[in-house]
């Protein structure tokens, strides 16, 4: 091989060395599409005026007229297109609102996400709970709390929504909640054998934690609930949707608010706990089912897309920490919004298609079978069945 004498800025050359590859164009869709419309306008441009862009006939003041005009013409198109988009929104905001679907407990087996949480956790708990019937009802001061604290914040956001602020403003909240605790608490006694089941000494307390609650939400109110853009769209909304001829899944959604800046949907779960979700809580898919299971039927019930629809758990809480080392711990609020993409939906739903295909026969009955026990601390911590000695597997 011949030798060449180098000088400084000779570029060296290696024939061998392969060549770099093309880089693939990437063209964009959208681009494509407008490129081929203008091309379109055009010709029609031509065909009927007979003259292109290139006219020498029109001075620079025509110019900016035609432009101004069809300036115009286009606000009037986006007035027009704004006006049929709020109109429409509107149209499936009454139309969550003013939902009613009659329901059949005679021609459909009812499923709710109690019964599917129940059969996740233990299979004979569920079956002897929900087909047997064995476990007698279970009053209890966390219930009559809960019951009582939806009913006062939902009474308090239907003024705030659909009336006015100030009015929602003024409005006695301890006073309302006083009165749902007492009637909540009527209410399960008597289907307790008019049984007393707490002291007032611990419905004191729990009226206490509660009133701690109203007062911080009221205070923090325009962090949690803005009403600029925002309709509450329901509450308790019924979900009542087929899982197959006979079996339908049964449920109630606490809140849905519909965001009109974003044009989303919300729908929120609330729940009353001692301190909060730990992280246990939050990791529990089981738990988590719930507010996916709300999402799915609420999409197929109001033909909304799944992407356009959010989710929240709002955790009240009825102890925080005096001291607390972060003042978010010291919020009587815990939001948590669990992962709701597509591949947690499938799980989701595949939990309840799964319950019904082991527990449901096709005529919509349950299944009579030898369903298994699943012991553990935390199946059997506030398992009735055990309670009632009925199980011969129970962790004590
Ligand atoms: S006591 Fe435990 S094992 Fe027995 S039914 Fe209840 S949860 Fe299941």
């Amino acid at each position: 091989m011949p030798s060449y004498r180098k000088y400084p800025g000779d570029i060296i050359v290696n024939y061998d060395e392969p060549l770099p590859k093309p880089t693939k164009i990437k063209k964009d869709k959208y681009v494509q599409a407008v490129k081929e419309k203008f091309e379109e306008r055009s010709q029609t441009g031509i065909k009927k005026y007979n003259t292109t862009l290139e006219r020498e006939d029109l001075s620079f003041l025509d110019w900016i007229n035609h432009l101004q005009e069809e300036l115009m013409d286009a606000t009037l198109y986006l007035e027009r297109l704004k006006t049929s988009y709020a109109e429409e929104t509107t149209k499936v905001v009454k139309q969550v609102q003013e939902s009613y679907i009659k329901q059949s407990p005679k021609d459909n087996k009812h499923i709710s996400y109690s019964q599917l949480s129940s059969f996740a956790t233990c299979q004979k708990q569920w079956y002897l709970t929900y087909v047997r019937k064995l476990a007698p009802y279970q009053p209890s001061i966390h219930a009559v709390f809960g019951t009582a604290m939806h009913e006062t914040i939902q009474s308090w956001l239907a003024t705030l929504y659909n009336d006015k602020v100030k009015l929602a403003n003024e409005m006695d909240l301890d006073a309302l909640l006083y009165e749902n605790i007492i009637k909540a608490y009527k209410a399960q006694k008597a289907m307790n054998a008019h049984d007393h089941f707490t002291t007032q000494e611990e419905m004191n307390m729990f009226y206490i934690d509660g009133k701690h609650i109203l007062n911080f939400l009221k205070k923090k109110r325009g962090g949690y609930f803005t009403t600029k853009g925002v309709y509450l769209a329901g509450i308790e909304t019924l979900l009542y949707q087929e899982l197959r001829p006979g079996v339908v899944f049964k449920g109630l959604i606490d809140l849905v608010f519909y965001d009109e800046r974003v044009d989303e949907w919300t729908i929120v779960d609330i729940k009353t706990s001692t301190s909060g979700w730990n992280k246990f809580a939050k990791e529990d898919d089981k738990r988590k089912s719930q507010i996916l299971l709300y999402k799915e039927f609420f999409s197929r019930q109001f033909n909304i897309p799944r992407e356009k629809i959010n989710v929240e758990y709002f955790i009240l809480k009825r102890k925080v920490p005096k001291e607390a080392e972060f003042a978010s711990m010291q919020k009587r609020v815990q939001e948590f919004k669990p992962a709701d993409g597509p591949r947690k939906m499938k799980q989701a739903v595949d939990l309840m298609e799964n319950f019904v295909k082991e527990a449901v026969d096709l005529n919509g009955e349950y299944i009579e079978k030898d369903y298994p026990a699943s012991p553990s601390n935390d199946a059997c911590r506030f398992c009735t069945i055990k309670e009632m000695r009925l199980c011969p597997d129970a962790v004590f």
